[in-house]
């Protein structure tokens, strides 16, 4: 079953457009119900974005109050976060809280994700080669050779576009060539990554969520192409490569293993996007919508459109999906999980997904056994993660962010 109508359909009931004269991306993330025998009522879209930009790392937030990624990919699967952080506020019609204090998908539901093209960074390597060159066939050869860096590449590393026709990178996002750098990794990379330890993020493991990985991941913008016509077998190894291929058989520890999503092209075609009209330019805004909220948000520059900078902290005006934000839902999950209202506010953000931020002993549940559950649950996690990035890993050569955005406190 190809679900592209039923995304596009639900992205035209939010009724947003970007600009005029702009091209965008889509994704989405879908759960997909085995026991519906409707199907258009076996999709149902948790979350979807739109958005083409990043920041430069010296725009970054220390106080978590501005998204620094808000390429649609990222922006959908943070959307997806807070969904998941959301449901395990309350007794949830789609997960499901098991006596050993884990949480999972409901019996039947299974994750996949929608992109109105093919995701920056690896899985579009030699599309953007055949692109760049019917582009400008002078120019691709001289940028392919003159910013490639022998020695990040040899650490598995490439910055943006360069050397694109390498495979096997890790890659930051593509920029215009004078902008600022961005430490932001490319999606390709990102969603490798999640191939590995789940969609989730750590809140969520945390709270005792067990990972939850992609099942299929339908892609746009390939078929009905003519610069790529012919390509197709091409492209789909690149995406095999990408998300599956590179990850190998590593083994990732307790509770994490590679998982391979089914990779398909969609001839379906996103109005917005960069096929339909390639004289427009990428869009600067961002959009996100997430179920169980009534309204989009519109982002810029990684905050709400229309938000003075001076107020972007103020908990109303923050988005939806930045890291403070999403820190408040966990507060109120954990609070939910453990039957008390009282905050763990004094713990950093950075100490929630990497210590465990623990209930008390005014819970009355053994305040001992959910830290100590907490910690070897995000132990597993961050173990899978190093695994995949770390030295040796698959991943290696990946930009860590090195300054301070995560020691922040409500
Ligand atoms: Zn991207």
């Amino acid at each position: 079953m190809d679900p592209t109508p039923t995304i596009l359909r639900h992205f035209a009931s939010l009724k947003y457009a970007p600009p005029k004269g702009r091209f965008t991306v889509l994704a989405a993330f879908y759960l997909v119900d085995a026991h519906q025998d409707v199907e258009d009522q076996r999709v149902m879209v948790i979350s979807m974005a739109t958005g083409t930009k990043c920041l430069a790392t010296k725009n970054y937030s220390k106080i978590g109050d501005v998204v620094h990624d808000f390429h649609a990919e990222v922006l959908a699967r943070r959307g997806a976060v807070r969904w998941l952080l959301q449901e395990m506020t309350r007794e949830s019609e789609w997960l499901v809280a098991h006596a050993n204090d884990e949480w999972t998908l409901r019996e039947g539901l299974t994750l996949h994700m929608y992109i109105s093209e093919l995701p920056c960074g690896e899985a579009s390597t030699r599309a953007t080669a055949l692109l760049q060159t019917l582009a400008n066939p002078q120019m691709a050869a001289l940028k392919s050779q003159a910013t490639a860096d022998p020695q990040n590449i040899s650490q598995g590393l490439a910055r943006g576009r360069e050397g694109y026709e390498l495979l096997n990178r890790v890659r930051t996002k593509p920029g215009r060539a004078d902008a600022p750098v961005t430490n932001a990794m490319s999606c390709s990379d990102k969603i490798a990554l999640w191939c590995g330890v789940g969609i989730q993020g750590a809140l969520p493991v945390s709270l005792g969520l067990r990972p939850i990985y992609i099942n299929s991941i339908t892609i746009g913008s390939v078929h009905g192409v003519e610069a790529l016509q012919g390509a197709e077998k091409l492209l789909l190894e690149d995406c095999n490569r990408a998300f599956r291929g590179r990850l190998g058989d590593i083994a990732l520890g307790d509770g994490y293993s590679i998982y391979r999503p089914e990779v398909t092209f969609t001839p379906s075609i996103f109005e917005y996007g960069r096929v339909t009209a390639p004289e427009r330019s990428s869009c600067n805004e961002a959009m996100c919508w997430i179920a169980n909220e009534a309204t989009v948000e519109v982002l810029n520059n990684g905050i709400r459109r229309g938000t003075l900078s001076k107020n972007r902290a103020l908990p109303a005006l923050r988005p939806r999906v930045c890291k403070a934000s999403l820190y408040v839902i966990y507060q109120r999950a954990l609070a939910w999980r453990t039957g008390s209202d009282r905050m763990s506010g004094a713990i950093t953000y950075h100490a929630a997904k990497h210590g465990g931020a623990g209930a008390d002993s005014e819970t009355g549940c053994d305040p001992a056994q959910a830290i100590r559950g907490q910690a070897l649950r995000l132990r597993a996690y961050h173990t899978a993660k190093e695994r995949l990035r770390g030295n040796n890993g698959p991943l290696h050569g990946w930009v860590r962010c090195t300054g301070d955005y995560e020691t922040f406190v409500l």
